[in-house]
């Protein structure tokens, strides 16, 4: 055992028992290249943040530029910082209308709790809808609305007030009443196994939403920035939010999230009492700058369209393996975020296993121990996918035990 990876389980805290354990030297495109000398391709992007690669240098010369003007200067909300009004105003006009007016976090957690304290603010109710098999972060409020009850029983009592409805189910939409705050969902559930609903669902959750004055949170923190094939999920359904949250890449490999509303809304957060939602951090100008650097690689590379093209590709070749080898019980994604479904929890820790072994992370999803991730960066190239593949295609035949 090296004496770093010595120090690391001596005095960095576990969030499980067996970390994977990569020892870091470099990272740079697809790849991570650790203290040992090896070259891992990332498949899963740091989980959802590398989507322009990692260490883009787009992103490190904005980091740079910015680093040497000034770091914190203030709480957020105060003075007017060029980073945070430059990223704010071209998200909005990326942006459907009523989306407008951006409130920048540290996090995907925090975005969602911004989101769900603004809906109770700005209705005057008090109930949350959730959907079983959701992740939306894990801080008391966040984690009072994360679908599985594994991950909330040992912090209760949580928030008071949440129901949580079976995802994709038309039906259970009646359930939705006028006592209803806010309902969030993800538009795929990701960390409940890459769900994809049917296409009537989110408009009919729409719907239902204004039939009751109910606020719909779309959670897109996993799905957002080109992820799915377009630069938002909600795109594919052309349903626009009340608020939406935003995270994960959003930074280039920063700590920056957002949630995300109309002016009318987002006012309430000012008044009665003013400064009813603040952060010191939130915003900070060095993400903001790396926020505004990796949207424009987004936009200049035509990442989304890329992870469309890509995906569809990455999906027809892992589509064409599950014919040959039965351990494979699905394939589904939108663009390049994809799940690949094994047979039972232990083949799917070994394939996972094999993977590493010979130079390829994914790994599974929080909620199905079945579901292998695959979400590479949008950035990459037909020759890593060609080798993933072959990994992949190995890494089945050895774990077949
Ligand atoms: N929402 C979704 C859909 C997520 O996938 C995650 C993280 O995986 C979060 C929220 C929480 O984000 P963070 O880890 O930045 O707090």
């Amino acid at each position: 055992m090296t004496s770093q990876r010595r120090r690391f389980r001596r005095y960095v805290c576990p969030t499980s028992p067996d970390p994977i354990g990569l020892e870091v030297d470099h990272a740079s495109g697809s790849y991570i290249y650790t203290a040992d000398g090896k070259a891992y391709l990332d498949f899963i992007s740091g989980i959802g943040v590398a989507n322009i690669g990692h260490t883009n240098r787009a992103v490190v010369k904005a980091i740079k530029a910015q680093a040497e003007k000034y770091l914190h200067v203030m709480v957020y909300g105060e003075y007017i910082q060029s980073p945070q009004v430059d990223l704010a105003a071209r998200l909005a006009q990326l942006l459907p209308k009523e989306l407008s007016q951006i409130y920048f976090t540290n996090s995907g957690t925090e975005a969602n709790e911004g989101a769900l304290k603004l809906a109770k603010k700005f209705t005057g109710r008090k109930r949350l809808i959730s959907f079983e098999g959701s992740f939306h972060g894990d801080t008391h409020g966040a984690c009072s609305v994360t679908g599985r009850a594994v991950y909330r029983k040992p912090f209760e009592p949580l928030l008071p007030g949440v129901t949580f409805l079976p995802f994709n189910d038309l039906d259970a939409l009646k359930r939705i009443d006028d006592s209803v705050a806010a309902v969030i969902t993800e538009p795929i559930q990701g960390e409940g196994g890459m769900r994809i609903p049917d296409d009537r669902f989110l408009p009919a959750l729409r719907a239902r939403c204004n039939e009751v004055g109910a606020v719909l949170i779309l959670d897109e923190v996993q799905t957002g920035f080109g992820r799915t094939g377009t630069l938002f999920a909600m795109e594919h359904w052309g349903v626009v939010p009340d608020i939406l949250t935003v995270a994960k890449s959003m930074g280039g490999g920063m700590p920056l999230g957002a949630f995300i509303s109309s002016p009318a809304t987002m006012k309430t957060l000012s008044v009665d009492p003013p400064l009813s939602h603040v952060t010191t951090f939130g915003g900070h100008p060095v993400c903001c700058a790396a926020g505004l650097a990796s949207l424009n690689f987004i936009l200049e590379k035509d990442l989304p369209r890329r992870a469309a093209v890509t995906g569809e590709k990455l999906q027809a070749a892992l589509r064409k393996l599950a014919r040959e080898n039965d351990a494979i019980r699905a394939v589904r994604g939108k663009g390049l975020l994809i799940g690949l479904e094994l047979s039972d929890p232990e083949r799917t820790a070994r394939f996972v296993r094999q993977c590493l072994k010979r130079g390829l992370i994914l790994g599974w999803t929080l909620h199905a121990d079945t579901v292998v991730r695959i979400a590479p960066p949008l950035t990459l190239s037909a020759m890593e996918m060609r080798k993933g593949l072959q990994i992949i295609q190995t890494a089945l035949k050895k774990s077949e035990r």
